[in-house]
Parts: structure tokens; sequence; C-alpha cells
């Protein structure tokens, strides 16, 4: 049998970062592209969102023609800005979520799992985020911001891309999506995983229990009673 894979959700599911990857979103824009500087930035909707999806909306909102260069410039600037605030200065931001850390730690140590991300994130702004909290190390890899705009495309890429690392097969039904907007429990639907709902983001209870995930937590914050839910999907 297969062994299980877990899909991590970076924002909101395992880190808080207050608010500075959006910031770093907005720096890395205007150094990229200098003569939009001036122009009023507009509000994003982050929850559940890509990087690819933010970059295309962006260049919709400044009329900057769509083009791998351009996407590719944006995500540079903004991975630096990124990196800078967090790993190059002092300045504390944001938090690992509660529970996180000691969970990680628990399904890294169990041969029956394999960890891995889903995220929104480009695969190097994911990883400048989980360095900054210490959890960079139990994750190789997983399906990424710049590899598709649509969130529901990355299951299928991290699926792979878990088989290509570990040299072994993974499969969507013994597969489980860990995030906290309404966008992971469709992603994980779209390729026919598991999803377990956290409202550690900004969706409500409510919000996430009422599109029926396989599994509703408010917070990891006990990890054991997370890992015991986790075990009851599979
Ligand atoms: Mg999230």
């Amino acid at each position: 049998m297969a062994r299980r894979l877990i899909l991590f959700d970076i924002d909101g599911t395992l880190v808080d970062t207050m608010g500075a990857g959006l910031v770093s979103l907005q720096n890395g824009f205007y150094t990229a592209f200098p003569e939009c500087e001036g122009r009023e930035f507009p509000p994003l909707d982050l929850g559940g969102a890509t990087d690819s999806g933010v970059a295309g909306f962006l260049f919709d909102h400044f009329a900057i023609e769509h083009s791998p260069e351009a996407r590719e410039r944006f995500f540079h600037s903004y991975a630096d800005d990124l990196a800078s605030r967090f790993l190059k200065s002092d300045e504390i931001r944001g938090r690992a979520l509660p529970g996180v850390l000691p969970l990680l730690d628990a399904l890294s140590k169990d041969d029956r799992y394999e960890i891995a991300l889903l995220t929104g994130n480009t695969m190097r702004g994911a990883f400048i985020k989980l360095e900054r909290y210490e959890m960079d190390h139990h994750f190789q890899t997983g399906g990424f911001g710049d590899d598709h705009a649509d969130r529901n495309r990355l299951g299928p890429i991290a699926l792979a891309r878990a088989a290509e690392v570990h040299r072994e097969t993974f499969v969507a039904e013994n597969t489980l999506v860990v995030g906290d907007t309404l966008k992971d429990i469709y992603c994980a639907r779209a390729f026919g995983a598991k999803v377990l709902a956290v409202s550690t983001g900004t969706v409500s209870a409510e919000v996430l229990e009422a599109a029926a995930p396989d599994a509703f937590l408010s917070n990891l914050a006990e990890s054991e009673e997370a890992l015991t839910r986790i075990e009851a999907l599979f």
C-alpha cells in the first residue's frame, strides 16, 4: 500500500507572518516595475491565492504585459525583499502557529507518513518563510504558486514531485491536504485527496465546516489530537 502523503499549506496553516508577506509583495513589485511607483497598490485577496495568480492580477491592474520574464522579475524581487526582511534582519515578525512544530516532528518521525507542501507561495518564497520559523528541514518538495496560477492544478504536481524526490508512488486516495481556506478544500477535492481544514487563518470555522472538509480543527495546538484525527482519516 502506498504511504500516506500530507500536503501542508503555509500561510494561516503553519505560520502567521503578520502581513509581512503582503509587504514584500508590494516592495518586490515596485522594485521590479519602478515605472509603477507612485501609483496606488490595489487590495489583494491573498487567502488561498497563488503568487502566479497575484502576479496576473497585478499585471492586469498596472497594464503590464504578461510574460514569463515579467513574472520572474517580480518573483525574484519579491523573494529578495522577503529574504532580507525575514532572514537578514533581527526584526521578529509573525510566528509558527501553535502545535505546528511538534506535529511536523511527529509526522517526520513516523514511517507511515511523508510530508510536503501545497502552497500558493513560490518555491523560493515558501522556503524563506519556513526557514524563518525553523521548519524548513521538514520539507523537501511540494506544489507551489509558481507552478500554476490555479491552485486546483497544484495537487497532481505535488504528488509527482514527492514521487520523484522519495522514489516511490503516492496516490491521491492516500493523500491529505491541510489548509485554512475554502481554496485549500477545493484544491484537495480537485485531485481526489482528503482535506483537514483549520481555522487559524482568516476564514471562520462556520464557513470552513459548511464546505464539508473530511475533518476540521479550530487549530493544531493539541498536536497529539491532531495526529489522532489525521490517523483516523486513512
Ligand atoms: Mg493559507
